[in-house]
């Protein structure tokens, strides 16, 4: 499988490119911003987009789902719980001072354990709320791969003092949810370098108490 990892926007929210070799489809997720950085991966790989994928409604997450929609006609999926917050993409883009973007249709609301494709592969969703009320985590089991969104990062986890945000919550959901994973995990945080679970079972801080 093909994945590239493209830091976008003044924030630098890892978007991800997965891509199948064999029917060149792709699914992006995250198009937080950069939107021509995407379309040069995609097109160095003769990729189509088959699906957008959003892993919370913050507008670095967010941000050029629309445009990417419009573009590619392709759908996007992301947990009705952060519906509310996509519709606050203004005082988002008000508080970090950056242009309001577009705010996107959500054409696809994506529960607990459901299973997106791509070609042969299967991403599952699990639903990690903490970090926001919607957010999730894709978990790619052939390809031993997690993007994490903001819940869980190399040495950190997720902010929570945002509205919808909840300090507790983002623990049980990273003790139930992905610390169950097996500890040679790759994981593509929401932001900054990647890990593995093992790594971060072993030695970040805010999982001490887990
Ligand atoms: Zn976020």
């Amino acid at each position: 499988m093909i994945h590239e990892v493209i830091p976008v926007g003044p924030l630098q929210c890892n978007c991800s490119i997965l891509g199948d070799e064999e029917t060149r489809t792709a699914l992006v997720v995250d198009p937080g911003d950069e939107l021509g950085k995407i379309q040069e991966v995609l097109d160095r790989h003769r990729l189509r987009v088959s699906g957008i994928i959003i892993t919370h409604a913050h507008i670095d997450h967010i941000g050029a789902a629309a445009r990417l929609r419009r573009q590619t006609q392709a759908p996007v999926y992301m947990n009705e719980n952060d519906l509310a917050l996509r519709a606050q993409l203004a005082m988002q883009a008000q508080l970090l001072g950056m242009e309001e973007p577009e705010e996107t249709e959500i054409d696809i609301t994506l529960q607990d354990a459901a299973t997106i494709e791509l070609a042969a592969s299967k991403l599952i969703v699990l639903h990690t709320p903490g970090h926001t009320q919607g957010s999730i985590s894709l978990h790619l089991p052939a390809e031993k791969k997690l993007l994490a969104g903001d819940t869980l990062c190399r040495d950190s986890i997720g902010r929570t003092d945002l509205p919808g945000g909840d300090g507790h919550q983002i623990l049980v959901s990273i003790r139930d949810k992905l610390l169950t994973l097996d500890d040679d995990t790759e994981v593509t945080p929401g932001h900054g370098p990647a890990t593995t679970i093992g790594r971060e079972r072993e030695f970040n801080y805010f999982l001490r108490t887990l």
